[in-house]
């Protein structure tokens, strides 16, 4: 089966190479040259675990490709995936450009029948949009051909996109015809086999299932963060509080992680765009504002716990482990601690910083920023008078609080993902201070 990615970013790329290691000939296809220059030489311009090991292996055995050629990619296929980027307008509404952009250069270019299949999250009514756009298209040369458009939203996590593609809990098929259904269970058939439900709906449904799902675990953590610092003020611990409420299999335990607040590609924006959505049709979304607004107080109750730890912040040197929005990616779009971070500086702090994988992207993102990037996080900490634990990648789960007291100024020890256990940190000499915990 050959299949075309239209956008080669974290999902396309994900979705390109693992369609190609389940058997498929993938085209990725992505405007961005120097992207795909670097993915021809087999060099990945993202960092996702395990995707390197696929890519090799997939190049090696031919049936993956990258261009930047959308002639190619639509003579390549008879079914296309648009996984482009869909950020924030200013009005707060989704920008379709990319989407449009894509569907356009598609029809532009097609000579026979095609599916075309939208991945990104769009607000509910772009496919409709998008068939008008392409009839557009079409019209403009004076040619009719026959097209489908189908809605397949993507439910991957950065950080376990392979797995989670792989191993999809839910495969949403929003379509209109029995061709494009089952040509799309075609293309996930290895996941059907293993019995993964498929819910196949009318495209704005599915659309809507994208944005109501994120919403939804967007409110989660807003909830959780709230709760976790209602159990500062009354003197409960959070992390029990959670274990019980998961136990509950009404709430589940999954999403219930109290910390700086959510970021990254996704919740904020999609959250945003379902608001503008509401707002467009003169509707106050009060619910959703206030996952919005909980999650910007979020960030700032943060940095004035980590101010109150150390008196103020002015000269102070804080060490902050971590930058990108989750541990196991390199992706910073809208991560929490930058907004931390920016507080921190306001209020005249030296900050050291230190990242497995996600510096490069903050100096490229932010090269204002007067921060000092370290080799390690023994290097950031050094002569600090507060670390601060942003992200809880797995290198940080085990730092070594006795030489962490040799090189610090200040023994404190802001732990924003509760990744320690309080007693064991003040113990070993530290001031300890989590999210939501004694
Ligand atoms: P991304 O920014 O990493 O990648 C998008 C890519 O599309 C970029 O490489 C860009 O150059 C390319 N592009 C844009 N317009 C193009 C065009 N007209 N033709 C060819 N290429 C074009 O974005 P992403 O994080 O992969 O997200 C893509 C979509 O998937 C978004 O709508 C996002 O909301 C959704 N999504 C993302 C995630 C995630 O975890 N990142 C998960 C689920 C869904």
């Amino acid at each position: 089966m050959n299949i075309s990615i239209i956008g080669t970013g974290y999902v396309g790329l994900v979705t390109g190479v693992c369609l190609s290691s389940l058997g498929m000939n993938v085209l990725c296809c992505d405007s961005d040259h120097e992207k795909i220059a670097k993915l021809k030489k087999g060099v990945l311009p993202i960092y996702e675990p395990n995707l390197e090991n696929l890519l090799d292996n997939c190049t090696k055995h031919e049936r993956l490709g990258f261009t930047t050629d959308i002639n190619e990619a639509v003579d390549h296929s008879d079914i296309l995936f648009i996984t482009v980027n869909t950020p924030t307008l200013e009005d707060n509404t989704c920008d379709l450009h990319n989407v449009f952009g894509a569907a356009g250069a598609i029809a532009g270019c097609m000579t026979s029948r095609k599916i075309i299949v939208n991945k990104s999250t769009v607000p509910p009514g772009t496919g409709r949009k998008v068939r008008e756009e392409m009839i557009r298209a079409l019209e403009t040369q004076h040619r009719q051909l026959e097209f489908d458009i189908v809605s397949n939203p993507e439910f991957l996590r950065e950080g376990t996109a392979v797995y989670d593609f792989i191993n999809t809990k839910r495969i949403v098929i929003g379509a209109e015809s029995e061709y494009a259904i089952s040509m799309i269970k075609e293309v996930y058939r290895d996941q059907i086999q293993c019995n993964t439900p498929v819910l196949v709906t009318d495209i704005v449904t599915a659309e809507m299932i994208k944005y109501a799902s994120n919403s939804f675990l967007a409110a989660k953590i807003g909830l959780i963060n709230e709760i976790a610092g209602i159990c500062e003020l009354c003197g409960a611990d959070v992390m029990e509080v959670v274990r019980g409420m998961g136990l509950d299999s009404r709430i589940g335990p999954e999403f219930l992680n109290p910390g700086p607040g959510f970021g990254g590609s996704c919740f904020p924006k999609d959250v945003r765009a379902l608001c503008g959505l509401a707002e467009s049709q003169g509707v106050v979304p009060v619910i959703l504002n206030s996952i919005l607004e909980s999650n910007k107080q979020q960030a700032e109750k943060m940095a004035m716990k980590i101010s109150n730890a150390i008196n103020g912040l002015d000269g102070r040197k804080i060490a902050v482990l971590g930058l990108s929005f989750k541990p196991g990616t390199d992706d910073i779009r809208e991560s929490p601690t930058i907004s931390i971070i920016k507080i921190l500086l306001d209020g005249k702090a030296n900050v050291s910083v230190y990242d497995p994988k996600a510096m490069e992207n903050m100096k490229q993102e932010y090269p204002g920023l007067p921060l000092k990037y370290c080799s390690d996080a023994y290097s950031a900490c050094i002569q600090s008078d507060c670390i601060v634990l942003a992200a809880d990648w797995k290198e940080f789960s085990c730092l070594d609080f006795k030489k962490l007291k040799t090189i610090v100024r200040k023994t404190v020890f802001i732990d924003l993902r509760n990744a320690y256990e309080p007693s064991r940190i003040k113990d070993l000499g530290f001031i300890y201070e989590g999210v939501g915990r004694k």
